[in-house]
């Protein structure tokens, strides 16, 4: 009942806050009224029932403030820059470095980005077991390694 909902300035909806926290946003001047709620007032402000911040807000700004960023398959290819892991031909695909087959995971750690002629060369391999090396060893990233380039 109490909740007030937040949009970014450009009207996405970010989530809910408290109504507390939204009139101390209110006063705070970070946020304005956007829906209020008719004939209610609290204190020198009409009941919000949404407001809009006056400030743009990236909504990766969860990720920021971690620094990490959430494994995702497209993050893998930026983060190998595309290029594959084994020959640095360009990468179609990701590849599991310990196959899943052999109880690899697919995390950051365990994925880097392949073309496919390794990925088909590795089939349920290990790198080891196949014969080939990786380039370099894949790391969990930081916001920047992704977005920030
Ligand atoms: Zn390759």
């Amino acid at each position: 009942m109490s909740q007030v909902i937040i949009y970014n300035l450009d009207g996405e909806l970010l989530g809910t806050v408290t109504l507390k926290h939204a009139i101390k946003m209110l006063y705070r001047q970070v946020a304005q009224v956007h829906e209020s709620v008719p004939g209610e007032m609290y204190g020198p402000y009409p009941r919000p029932r949404a407001v809009m911040l006056l400030h743009y807000v990236y909504a990766r700004w969860r990720w920021e403030r971690k620094g990490r960023v959430p494994y995702s398959k497209q993050g893998v290819m930026r983060r190998d820059r595309h290029r594959c892991a084994y020959c640095e031909k360009p990468a179609t695909t990701v590849d599991h470095v310990i196959p899943r087959c052999q109880g690899g995971s697919t995390d950051w750690l365990n994925v880097v980005a392949a073309c496919e002629r390794c990925n088909c060369a590795k089939g349920g391999l290990t790198p080891d077991q196949a014969g080939i090396a990786l380039r370099h060893l894949p790391f969990v990233p930081v916001f920047t390694d992704i977005w920030g380039r």
